[in-house]
């Protein structure tokens, strides 16, 4: 009984471990990592070979590397540092290039090469016979076969696992933790807005990797062998299953997950009779899991304990009720985004909550344009979308970029903005050649740009939307997450209130606290360049940012707008209304069939008959 109950207890922290790390890296960074379990087997190889003694010693019935006798904790210590180091070259196939999905078919493509490796290569960790006879952890000291032994070492694996989650709880819960959510939510996003997605991803598979490797250094000092059947592809998928039966995105899930599934299932299915050929039992296990990973993605995909929503508005701070989605019922809050009628109160000219950054104030003084196109031109398989256009955006104006549909006018904004790369051309900001900066750069140097699809953090509450834009957080990398709330909390403060105060002018307050998934087109534009603006941008670059957007909100954002020009921003809109235009462009930019059609006011634009022609043919 006893030893029933403490290796219940093994398993279930260990298997916690493993989720954690999982839950981490998919559930909030959005990396899916279907090699995970290669991970967990390179702590538990790295373990054993640290703990056993020289390969001789057994009079030489298996053969590996290492052998070096280390005392306790060394082992576990090696097990995490080698999760950790094996994670690096896989930061190349998860490279910012490779889409997400292919990325996760590299991994699990990886990780049976991996299998195969070591079952093949018996030099390595003695191959298909995997390790035996590995020495636990005071195995000198103690006696392993005691109940007090099995205690200890079940008391050691719940405290680690509690250990695990609160450092990890730490990591996600703090400025860096929204950029994490952010990337999972839309990465082209995130790197539109400062985030350097190949560091923050190799950040996560390097932390994950650790977690794995430990919860197979402890798992190994249990159960003494390690063999290549312990880490079939297929644990990987009952580690995911885990994690998203128990609640992605949330960390408390993944510890209900480990206790449910690993754990759950092979202790359920042990009272079940032998029935069958053998390998029957075993063989449902796995259609269980696949059927209740179908069910759970079709009938509660957010798990059984949901990601919780980070309540950061004043009213929810206060204790007031928070709208969201749930109550749909109640008359819809603050529609006017969504088309409904103006608010009472009108908000105040100018938008007090973009702050200027140093570059905005050069930007001001310096004589030349702030952002130039110089023969830009992308090619995409035959289709010419942006053809040799050469154009210069003057400063502290609000430069118009309009043209039919397909014109290229996004295509030569995403490569303005460095989201895309150019076939030929070159882009200039500031005076700066920066064809070679990659976008989250440009976008720290004041560069910033807005999508013209929705591209809302879904999972992000309207404040923390904006939040995740602001350049320079204390909060906003590992280490500063790591230094705790007391480190970050004061600024994330300011920051809050600045947010607050452009969701105020925007009239969205009452929905500061919901979801970006949950708003109407209209009101999801509005965050979106509230977002921009709270990226303190120098040159803003806006592709449709009023579709959708009630027209008497239109105006008033777009005079607000006009208000931040002579403090030192620029910006360049492409617009289909010509009436907002005619209004606040100046200058504007025709294009058509991806080439530079003519400038001027669009007073001069209106007496040019092949602009008119361009557009009514469009
Ligand atoms: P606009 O924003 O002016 O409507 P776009 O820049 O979106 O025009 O598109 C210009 C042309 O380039 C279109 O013909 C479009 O089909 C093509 N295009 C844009 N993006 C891609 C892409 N990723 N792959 C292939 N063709 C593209
Ligand atoms: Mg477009």
């Amino acid at each position: 009984m006893v030893y029933y109950l403490t290796t219940l207890l093994v398993y279930g922290g260990v298997d916690a471990v493993a989720c954690l790390g999982l839950s981490q890296q998919f559930g909030y960074a959005g990396v899916t990592n279907f090699g995970y379990i290669i991970f967990q087997s390179v702590g538990a190889y790295v373990a054993a070979v640290l703990s056993l003694p020289p390969e001789s010693a057994n009079g030489g019935f298996q053969i590996y590397v290492g052998g070096l006798h280390l005392p306790w904790p060394l082992p576990w210590i090696g097990a995490a540092a080698a999760g950790a180091l094996v994670a690096v070259p896989f930061t190349f196939i998860l490279g910012k290039r490779l889409r997400g999905d292919f990325a996760a078919v590299g991994l699990l493509v990886t990780a049976l090469m991996c299998n195969l490796l070591v079952t093949n290569f018996r030099p390595l960790f003695n191959g298909a016979a995997g390790l035996s006879l590995v020495p636990q952890p005071f195995s000198g000291e103690a006696t392993p076969q005691g109940a007090a032994y099995a205690w200890a070492y079940s008391a050691g694996a719940v405290v680690l696992a509690a250990a695990v989650y609160f450092f990890l709880r730490r990591v996600v819960r703090s400025p860096y933790g929204r950029t994490l959510r952010a990337m999972r939510d839309n990465d082209a996003v995130a790197d539109s807005l400062g985030a350097n997605l190949r560091q923050l991803r190799t950040a996560q598979l390097v932390l994950g990797g650790a977690v794995a490797g430990l919860s197979g250094g402890v798992l190994v000092g249990f159960i003494t062998l390690w063999d290549p059947q312990a880490w079939g592809y297929a644990e990987t998928i009952v580690l995911f299953a885990a994690v998203i039966i128990g609640g992605v995105g949330n960390h408390k899930g993944a510890v209900l997950g480990a206790i449910l599934v690993p754990l759950g299932f092979e202790e359920a299915t042990r009272y079940i009779p032998a029935v069958g050929p053998p390998g029957f039992i075993p063989a449902l296990q796995w259609v269980a899991i696949g059927l209740l990973i179908v069910l759970f993605l079709w009938w509660r995909p957010q798990g059984i304990l949901p990601e919780r929503r980070i309540l950061l508005s004043r009213a929810a701070r206060a204790g007031r009720a928070v709208r969201t989605a749930d109550d749909r019922r109640e008359p819809a809050p603050s529609a006017m985004a969504a088309g409904a009628e103006m608010p009472a109160r009108s908000a105040p000219a100018g938008i007090a909550a973009w702050r200027r950054p140093g570059t905005a104030e050069a930007a001001r003084r310096a004589p030349g344009p702030v952002l130039e196109a110089v023969e830009l031109t992308r090619h995409f398989e035959g289709v010419h979308a942006v053809d040799g256009v050469s154009i210069a955006f003057p400063a502290g104006k609000l430069s118009g970029l309009i043209g039919p549909n397909g014109a290229g006018k996004s295509t030569l904004l995403a490569m303005l903005a460095g989201t895309l790369a150019p076939t030929s051309g070159i882009v200039r900001y500031l005076g700066e050649d920066v064809t070679a900066v990659p976008a989250y750069r440009r976008a720290r140097m004041g560069l910033v740009r807005t999508f013209q699809l929705a591209s809302e953090y879904k999972r992000l509450t309207v404040v923390e939307n904006l939040l995740s834009a602001v350049p320079e957080q204390r909060g906003n990398s590992f280490r500063g997450a790591l230094a705790g709330p007391r480190y970050w909390r004061e600024q994330e403060e300011a920051h809050i209130a600045r947010a607050e105060a452009l969701i105020d002018q925007f009239g969205l307050s009452k929905l500061a606290d919901a979801y970006g998934g949950e708003l109407s087109g209209g009101q999801r534009r509005l965050v979106e360049i509230m977002r921009a603006l709270m990226a303190e941008p120098t040159v803003l670059l806006l592709d449709e940012p009023m579709a959708g957007v009630h027209p008497h909100l239109a105006r008033e954002i777009g005079s607000q707008l006009l208000g931040l020009l002579g403090q030192g921003l620029s910006i360049v809109m492409v617009e289909h209304e010509l009436a907002i235009m005619d209004e606040f462009a100046d200058p504007i930019f025709v294009m058509a069939d991806g080439r530079l059609l003519a400038e001027g006011t669009m007073s001069q634009l209106r007496q040019r008959s092949e602009v008119v022609e361009a557009y009514l043919v469009g």
